[in-house]
């Protein structure tokens, strides 16, 4: 059971005041807070083991790379990858799918397909539209049905046999709609296309397990889950990252280095030139570490509960128009609305003056905006430590803002 309480003692930065209010913390999808257990492994890093990893022979050079490759192995477990050689440390889910895209740039052939959907994170959409234009392959999208959920029938329509690539968000960051990836990801390799999953937002709040999803590419952001920013995963079956050229050259990822030529490291470090996000890495490590400690199951009940707490007083409130799809067990704990006809920046001003931290915006997905037909959306969005206070606080915020600005307040 998640004692969000008891948690949030382990996150020193929720307890404060802000604009003369306490801090509720509502903006979880854009990123976390971070437990002192992760932020004194990075200084304990710093302070005792910092050296350059996989090169040097000394004690703290050694000590640095076996905390390196020692969360890289953490990491494998928490996502279940087969081997550490599938795991690969990026920047983030950004970086991710830019190598992931860069590999399509090297397969792809004309006239052949890339299906996404409408609801992708930018992160999602221009990597994939650089590849097209540069292969003169297809980008086709697949659009929502009348739930607001990934139109399945138009998915099934949209990939064919030309399609070599299908990449799809696991949670939506506006709708908050949990994809059926494992289904996609089947009907994907019925036609012998790479299955593609951008783990940002599910990664953080619930169970993954790539093999048993069955994905050929998964992306995750520490940043997003408790971790520090700067670093993330990509997973990839082994067979496609022994395909797969070098993204980037230098320092740490080659074998023999020849006048005109080189050889390359085998994997994972074949793909992470230059010195690495070291602390980041280790810092993941910390951060996969306490959400096991809490459990992930644990999490994703807990949020739901918060959820089907939360939902029920917010449609009470007249004019608030909640995207996504109502079945609450398709959501994430990512609630995107608009109020009334207010502009959604004016609506995250007037909650932060109560102290309700939630974004408004496009939030990188400006396609979607565009297909909802709004300028944009507020997001409020929870992770484990909030608490039903916190929910009560953002229902309050909104009774007022809507009150204030029809003059009632
Ligand atoms: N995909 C989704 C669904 C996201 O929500 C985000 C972050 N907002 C990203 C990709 C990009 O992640 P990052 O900025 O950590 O690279």
């Amino acid at each position: 059971m998640i004692d969000a309480k008891k948690i949030r003692k382990d996150f020193p930065i929720l307890d404060q005041i802000v604009n003369d209010e306490p801090l509720v913390y509502l903006d979880n999808a854009a990123t976390t807070q971070k437990p002192t257990a992760v932020l004194d492994t990075i200084r304990y890093y710093y302070e005792h083991d910092n050296a350059n990893v996989h090169r040097g022979v000394h004690t703290l050079a050694e000590r640095a790379t076996h905390d390196y490759e020692a969360s890289r192995e953490k990491l494998r477990k928490f996502i279940n990858a087969s081997s550490t050689k599938e795991v690969l440390f990026t920047r983030g889910t950004t970086t991710g799918l830019n190598w992931v895209a860069k590999y399509a740039e090297q397969i792809l052939k004309e006239g052949e397909e890339i299906v996404i959907s409408i609801m992708e994170h930018h992160s999602n959409i221009i990597p994939w539209q650089q590849a097209a234009a540069k292969t003169g392959a297809v980008l086709k999208f697949v659009y929502l049905d009348e739930n607001q959920e990934l139109d399945m029938q138009g998915l099934k329509e949209a990939i064919t046999d030309k399609t070599k690539f299908v990449s799809i968000t696991h949670a939506s960051n506006v709708l908050g709609v949990l994809n059926p990836v494992k289904e996609i990801a089947e009907i994907a390799h019925e036609h012998g296309a790479i299955m593609v999953v951008d783990g940002a937002q599910s990664t953080p709040h619930m169970k993954i397990d790539v093999q048993d999803l069955n994905c050929d590419f998964f992306t995750l952001s520490g940043h997003k889950m408790v971790g520090p920013t700067g670093i993330g995963v990509l997973y990839g079956k082994e067979k496609y990252l022994n395909d797969m050229n070098p993204i980037e050259f230098g320092g740490e990822m080659i074998d023999f280095v020849y006048e005109q030529s080189a050889t390359w490291k085998e994997l994972p470090w074949k793909f992470e030139a230059g010195t690495p996000n070291i602390a980041g890495a280790i810092g993941l490590g910390a951060a996969v570490d306490y959400l096991e400690e809490l459990g992930m199951d644990e999490i994703h009940a807990y949020e739901t509960e918060l959820v089907n707490y939360v939902m029920p007083k917010l449609k009470e409130i007249e004019g608030l128009v909640i995207y996504g799809p109502d079945d609450i067990s398709k959501r994430s704990g990512v609630i995107s609305f608009n109020l009334d006809n207010l502009h959604p920046h004016d609506v995250a001003t007037a909650m932060d003056m109560e102290g309700v931290a939630v974004r408004a915006g496009h939030h990188c997905a400006q396609p979607l905006i565009e297909y909802l037909d709004v300028p944009a959306t507020a997001r409020a969005s929870f992770y484990f430590y909030n608490t039903k206070e916190d929910c009560d606080k953002l229902v309050d915020a909104l009774i007022k803002t809507k009150e204030f600005f029809n003059g009632t307040l």
